[in-house]
């Protein structure tokens, strides 16, 4: 089970030109699907314990969850801490021993979003986990939280680069067209911005809200500098979707083994489906050979 930080992780794929999925974890059958579909593709991984399932069944329950499970298998992991909004939860995440975290102050003005993400970076580097921030905010609902999406403001570069230059955080979530959630209509991500950031900030950029973005509008920004792509609508779709078909024939059942594990392998495709888009299948090995590895 080798652990390695979010930095290290996404300066591979943002060297490479490739992109990691980040792929949100909801309870121990979805931790799974994302477990087998990285090591079939030999694909390294990020798993996102965002702030519903914290919720629900709690930050640690759900890191130890996933370090049990990843002592079966051998593709690099990063446990990811999903659009934390208070510093405590974040500090509490970094002593747990998530490899990545992400403090989101992206609903806080720029002076308090920086001064945070500022104390994050410093408590996270010193223990060598992966830092990731957030400026523009991105629309739509995730885990409660709802942005008009006339308010999804399209981060520009000049305040993508004062962030980066505060903060010296490892990895910067950007407002370029996206959103949480499903689409009404199809998003057209905003390139030429995407670019020019990237080009300016000089470090993996993430892409939230990439369930149901084109393929290959996805791919295009991979090769802008987009190194982490979020996924959660999808897979939780493709985890129902299962659930019901195991119930459409099997309206009776109740053994939950069955009902679950027919969400986790449809899940576990889709899983295996976006590792192909993004292009990280087989980079487990390189991303390995000569790195530090953390393991438990
Ligand atoms: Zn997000």
């Amino acid at each position: 089970m080798p652990f390695i930080d979010g930095k290290t992780m996404l300066e591979h794929a943002y060297n490479n030109q490739y992109g990691v999925g980040a792929f949100s974890a909801h309870n121990a059958e979805t931790i799974l699907a994302i477990l087998e579909a990285a090591e079939e593709e030999q694909s390294p991984v990020m798993i996102q314990i965002g702030q519903k399932v914290i919720q629900t069944l709690g930050l640690k329950p759900m890191k130890e969850m996933v370090d049990s499970f990843a002592e079966s298998f051998t593709v690099p992991i990063s446990i990811h801490l999903d659009h934390s909004r208070q510093f405590e939860q974040t500090m509490n995440a970094i002593q747990l021993g998530f490899q990545s975290v992400m403090f989101d102050g992206s609903a806080l003005s720029f002076e308090e979003n920086t001064l945070i993400t500022r104390r994050v970076v410093a408590a996270a580097r010193a223990l060598g986990i992966g830092t990731e921030g957030e400026i523009g905010k991105i629309g739509g609902t995730e885990d409660d939280i709802t942005v008009d999406e006339k308010d999804a403001l399209i981060t520009t570069t000049q305040e993508a680069v004062d962030f980066v230059n505060e903060t010296d955080v490892d990895y910067l979530a950007v407002s370029i067209g996206t959103a949480h959630g499903i689409y009404k209509e199809t998003p057209n991500l905003r390139f030429e911005r995407l670019e020019e950031i990237s080009k300016a900030v000089q470090r993996p950029v993430v892409l939230h809200g990439g369930s149901d973005v084109p393929d290959e509008q996805v791919q295009r920004a991979i090769k802008l500098g987009i190194s982490k792509i979020n996924v959660d609508t999808e897979l939780r779709q493709a985890f129902t979707r299962g659930v019901h078909a195991h119930y459409a024939s099997h309206p009776d059942d109740i053994v939950l083994a069955d009902s679950l594990g027919a969400g986790r392998k449809e899940m576990k495709e889709k899983v295996k489906e976006k590792i192909h888009v993004f292009g990280s299948q087989e980079k487990a090995l390189d991303l390995l050979k000569g790195k530090k590895v953390v393991t438990l």
